[in-house]
């Protein structure tokens, strides 16, 4: 079947998803030719139709740009871009084609059933597709389990936020005092069962609402741990160890994360929590130190302390590494203004003293090196009752069979890809936090999905945007960016082309409650000179900032300069404010701003 097409990307990118064989092309008759020549040889015994369709220049350029590959005609099997007549020939060689343009049980497969993994399944099968959900969440070292839903749900964004909320509520009450709110006199406790028991009915209500979306949009969930066994094939094995075998057109792999644990450091494993024990704990974790600099030991700190409990955290060097440092160390000397204590180093064993219970926190000694002013080392350890280790997390790649279907992975385990495509096996995606370089975000993951599969599915021409994504870090003041750090900025585009305008400010809520936190709250604009001042980078530190820079967001992607800030009118009085009215240009070594309030 011949087509002949103009400019009509997404016309081009419909008929593909629907063929068996897509040849797109320029007019290029013995390239066309060999192509057909490949696929009658190739094993399959039907007869394929081989949907040719040739397009113009600048169709050409925008399918390559999607595809990323530049071999042409382009071909696509069954939707997914193999590149041109030499991987073709490869894949009928590895006798992988045959097998591929038979019929399998299910469209696709998608393995993981977290945020990315949900949002794409519902997405493909909003398309009519035949769509199975496998998810299984392996339980963590501490026994933890949970269901469906994927981190962000049961272990990540959800419970972090509420037991942030939480620790808000406790500054609150201080504040309702001086606002006159007559409060009992006396020590306001807080009780760590009842806030555990909230959070985790919320999830419980969460898990099941995922179960039933899936069951009204007809995609298949099963509770079982996904492994490739063979190049179209994934053994789904349940909790009972019963395997079932399916069969796929196309794969969509959203394993994700989970925490890692270090090596070398004894006791790490076996008294160690980690994010996905914290927030079902059973029993509160009283004396606890966060060990880790990642978002997630800063904002577990955070909240612990603003719930009344000592806590400690461990970094061996920079705090929030990839952010801006210098916003970084502001959050630091915040969390330190509130009592939360800092120790540089290492752990280097940790001991258990008294076992924990079912109701009551144990007793742990956790021993590190301290270098001390003549540089030598000294070991020190102090007791705690809980040790939250959280140094990282590591992709869920390994033990899913990944070289079955030649998968390739880089050194931390992310899947390496062109867009969302595998690099090395076209049929398998990847989404979410396994994906590499992109950022380890809910939204992020959602979005990937959902784009995904419309342009696989229904042919619609977008790609999911990586850059310039929001994100927030729930620390007690929070701090919200959007674009470039200090540091990135420089790197790209040199310290002369920078110029960088902020402020110390204070809400107006705090004046009344006298909060010592006065002089943490802090904003900046990082601009490049050469394209009148486009703003970079968004910088925010304080209440709400999660809310402010999802609003400022959309600024920057629509390349908003700092006259565009500086026309924009404030909303008074309002801590957003602040951003229309910058005027001080940050100059290197220059004293601490004062704070100026509203
Ligand atoms: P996940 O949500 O991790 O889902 C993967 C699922 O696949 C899991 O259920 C896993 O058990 C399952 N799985 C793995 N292997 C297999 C297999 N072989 N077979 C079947 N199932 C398998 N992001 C934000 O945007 N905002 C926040 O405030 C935020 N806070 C966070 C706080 C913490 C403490 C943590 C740990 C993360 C936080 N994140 C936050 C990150 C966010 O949770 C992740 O970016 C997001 O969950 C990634 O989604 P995903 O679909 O890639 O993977």
């Amino acid at each position: 079947r011949r087509l002949e097409t103009n400019v009509d990307v997404s016309s081009v990118l419909q008929t593909i998803s629907s063929s068996k064989v897509a040849i797109i092309h320029s007019g290029e008759s013995t390239q066309l030719k060999n192509c057909t020549e490949v696929i009658r040889t190739c094993g399959y015994e039907e007869n394929v139709e081989v949907v040719q369709i040739r397009v113009n220049e600048s169709g050409k350029e925008r399918l390559q740009f999607i595809t990323l590959r530049n071999q042409w005609p382009l071909i696509f099997i069954k939707g997914d871009a193999i590149g041109g007549v030499d991987e073709l020939k490869k894949l009928s060689d590895a006798k992988i084609l045959g097998e591929w343009l038979r019929n399998h049980q299910y469209d696709l497969v998608v393995i993981g059933g977290g945020s990315g993994g949900l949002a794409a399944a519902k997405m493909a099968a909003s398309f009519g597709k035949k769509v199975v959900v496998l998810d299984y969440v392996k339980p963590s070292p501490q026994g933890s389990t949970w269901g469906l839903g994927g981190t962000c749900v049961n272990v990540g964004c959800i419970p972090k936020k509420l037991m942030h909320q939480a620790s808000l509520l406790g500054h609150c009450i201080k504040d309702a005092k001086m606002f006159g709110w007559k409060i009992p006199e006396g020590e306001i406790t807080h009780n760590w069962i009842n806030l555990k028991n909230g959070v985790q009915d919320h999830i419980a209500a969460l898990n099941w609402g995922y179960r039933v979306q899936l069951r009204e949009k007809e995609v298949t969930y099963m509770n079982s741990y996904g492994t490739f066994t063979g190049p179209f094939e994934i053994s789904a094995t349940n909790k009972k160890g019963v395997v079932e075998k399916l069969t796929a057109d196309r794969f969509l792999i959203a394993t994700g994360l989970r925490p890692r644990y270090p090596e070398n450091v004894p006791g790490a494993k076996e008294f160690c929590i980690t994010s996905d024990d914290l927030f079902s704990l059973p029993y509160a974790p009283e004396k606890t130190l966060c060990i880790g600099a990642s978002y997630v030991s800063l904002e577990c700190a955070g909240f612990l302390k603003g719930l009344g409990f000592d806590v400690t955290v461990m970094v061996r060097s920079i705090l929030l590494r990839g952010f801006d440092q210098d916003i970084a160390e502001r959050i630091r000397s915040h969390m330190k203004e509130l009592g939360v204590k800092f120790e540089s180093a290492v752990p280097t064993r940790i001991e258990e003293i008294e076992p924990k219970t079912k109701t009551k926190a144990g007793r742990l000694r956790v021993f590190w090196e301290k270098a001390l002013d003549d540089g030598s080392k000294t070991e020190t350890s102090e007791e705690f009752n809980t040790v939250v280790m959280a140094i990282g997390r590591d992709a869920m790649t390994k033990d899913i069979g990944l070289n079955v279907v030649r998968v390739e992975t880089s050194n931390n385990g992310k899947i390496k890809s062109r867009r969302e495509q595998s690099l090395t096996c076209p049929y398998v995606y990847a989404i979410g936090d396994v994906l590499e370089n992109v950022p380890e975000l809910t939204p992020v993951a959602i979005q990937a999905g959902k784009v995904l599969m419309k342009r696989l599915y229904g042919g619609i021409d977008e790609l999911t945007e990586y850059d310039e994504v929001p994100t927030t870090v729930f620390t007690p003041l929070e701090y919200g960016c959007c674009g470039l750090s200090e540091e990135n900025a420089y790197e790209r585009y040199g310290k002369e082309d920078i110029i960088i305008y902020h402020a110390v400010f204070f809400p107006l809520e705090y004046t009344v409650a006298e909060r010592m936190d006065k002089d943490h709250c802090y904003c900046k604009l990082i601009c490049l000179k050469s394209e009148k001042e486009r703003v970079l980078g968004f910088h925010i530190l304080a209440p709400s900032a999660g809310e402010i820079a999802q609003g400022f967001g959309i600024a920057l992607k629509l390349g908003a300069t700092k006259s565009d800030f500086d026309r924009l009118i404030g909303i008074h009085p309002t801590v957003a404010e602040s951003f229309t009215t910058l005027y001080l240009v940050k100059k290197e070594g220059e004293a601490e701003l004062k704070a100026t309030g509203c």
